[in-house]
C-alpha cells in the first residue's frame, strides 16, 4: 500500500515536472522557424530579414534590433544547442507586427489626439540649465505638430490648449469622445544623471508581459482598454522612434513599454514620447531652440504618416 502511495506520488511530481517543460517548450519559437514561416532569409544564427531590414537578437537578452532600434521584448531570447529562441507571445506582439508582409487591417487616420504632458500646477522636469519648464515645451511641439496635421488634412483634438493641469485618465477620455484614431502624448525627460541623453517612446505594455523595467515573469495585471491595440502600438512606437532618432540623430533609446495611465484605456493605438532629456546639458540647449523644436514636430508628423501609410481598410 506504502509503495503504491509512493508510486502515485512520484508519477504526479514528475507529471507536473514534465507538464511545465512541455509547455516552457511550446511556448518558444526557434527564430529559424519564424523567418522561414515569412520567407525570409536567416542571416547568422541569431538574425533574419534583409541587410536593410534586419532583426538582430542576442543570447539572454530582452532586447532586439529592428532596422537598428532597440526594441524590447517581454522574455530573453535563449541560445539552446546553437539556435536561438524567442517566447510566443514576443513573436505575436513584438516581431510579427514589423514582418514586411503583415497587413494592419485599420481605418485610415483621420482624428489625431495630441496630448501636451503636464500644465497647470503640474510642470513637469524643470532644466537646472534655464529653469525652461517641460508643460510649455510640450504645448509648444504639440501646436507646432498640430499645424503641420491640419495642413495635411487630419482633424486634430488637443487634450489641453492652455496651461491647465488635465487629469491624466481625462486625457484619455477626451480622445476617446472625439472618436481619435491616435493618440500621441509629448513629453520631456529628466534624470539624475546629466549624461543621460536621447529619444525614448513608450507603448502600453502589451499583455501578459511585463513592463521594459520590470523582470521578465509572466504578469498576472489585468487587460487594459489599450491592450486591444498592442501589435499596431509597437508597430506605431518604431515609426515615431526611427523618424525622430534619424532627424534629430538623437541617441536611439528604444521603442520601451509602461502601463502609463494616459494609455491604459485609450480606444485607438497611442504612444508617449520623451523627446530628450532637459537634464542634459547638450540636449537642453537644443530643446530651447524653436528651430529644433520644429524638427521635433517634423519628426513625429512623418513618423505618423508613416504609420498611416500602413494601414489599409
Ligand atoms: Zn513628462
Amino acid at each position: 500500500m506504502r509503495k503504491i502511495k509512493y508510486l502515485i506520488f512520484a508519477s504526479a511530481i514528475w507529471g507536473i515536472v514534465i507538464g511545465r517543460n512541455l509547455a516552457c517548450l511550446a511556448a518558444e519559437i526557434p527564430l529559424v522557424k519564424v523567418a522561414k514561416t515569412n520567407g525570409l532569409q536567416m542571416l547568422s544564427a541569431d538574425s533574419f530579414g534583409t541587410k536593410g531590414a534586419a532583426f538582430i537578437f542576442k543570447d539572454n537578452s530582452r532586447v532586439f534590433t529592428f532596422k537598428k532600434i532597440l526594441m524590447p521584448l517581454g522574455f530573453p531570447v535563449v541560445k539552446r544547442y546553437g539556435r536561438y529562441y524567442i517566447d510566443s507571445s514576443d513573436y505575436k506582439y513584438h516581431i510579427q507586427p514589423l514582418l514586411p508582409n503583415t497587413k494592419h487591417r485599420r481605418k485610415k487616420l483621420k482624428i489625431i489626439a495630441l496630448d501636451a504632458g503636464h500644465g497647470g500646477e503640474d510642470n513637469g522636469a524643470t532644466a537646472p540649465w534655464n529653469k525652461l519648464q517641460e508643460k510649455f515645451l510640450t504645448m509648444d511641439v504639440c501646436l507646432r505638430l498640430a499645424k503641420l496635421l491640419e495642413k495635411s488634412g487630419y482633424r486634430v483634438v488637443l487634450t489641453r490648449s492652455q496651461d491647465k493641469k488635465i487629469p491624466l485618465p481625462e486625457r484619455t477620455q477626451i480622445a476617446n469622445r472625439a472618436k481619435a484614431d491616435l493618440f500621441i502624448s509629448i513629453h520631456f525627460n529628466s534624470a539624475p544623471s546629466t549624461s543621460a541623453s536621447g529619444i525614448e517612446t513608450f507603448t502600453l505594455t502589451p499583455s501578459t508581459q511585463a513592463s521594459s523595467y520590470q523582470s521578465s515573469s509572466r504578469n498576472i495585471r489585468r487587460n487594459f482598454i489599450g491592450n486591444t491595440f498592442d501589435g499596431l502600438n509597437i508597430v506605431l512606437g518604431y515609426c515615431l522612434q526611427s523618424s525622430l532618432t534619424e532627424r534629430t540623430l538623437g541617441i536611439d533609446r528604444g521603442v520601451r513599454h509602461s502601463t502609463f495611465v494616459v494609455l491604459r484605456d485609450l480606444k485607438c493605438p497611442g504612444i508617449l514620447v520623451e523627446c530628450g532629456f532637459l537634464s542634459n546639458r547638450e540636449e537642453c540647449q537644443k530643446i530651447t531652440s524653436s528651430a529644433y523644436r520644429d524638427v521635433l514636430a517634423q519628426s513625429i508628423f512623418d513618423g505618423i504618416v508613416k504609420f498611416d501609410s500602413l494601414l489599409s481598410d
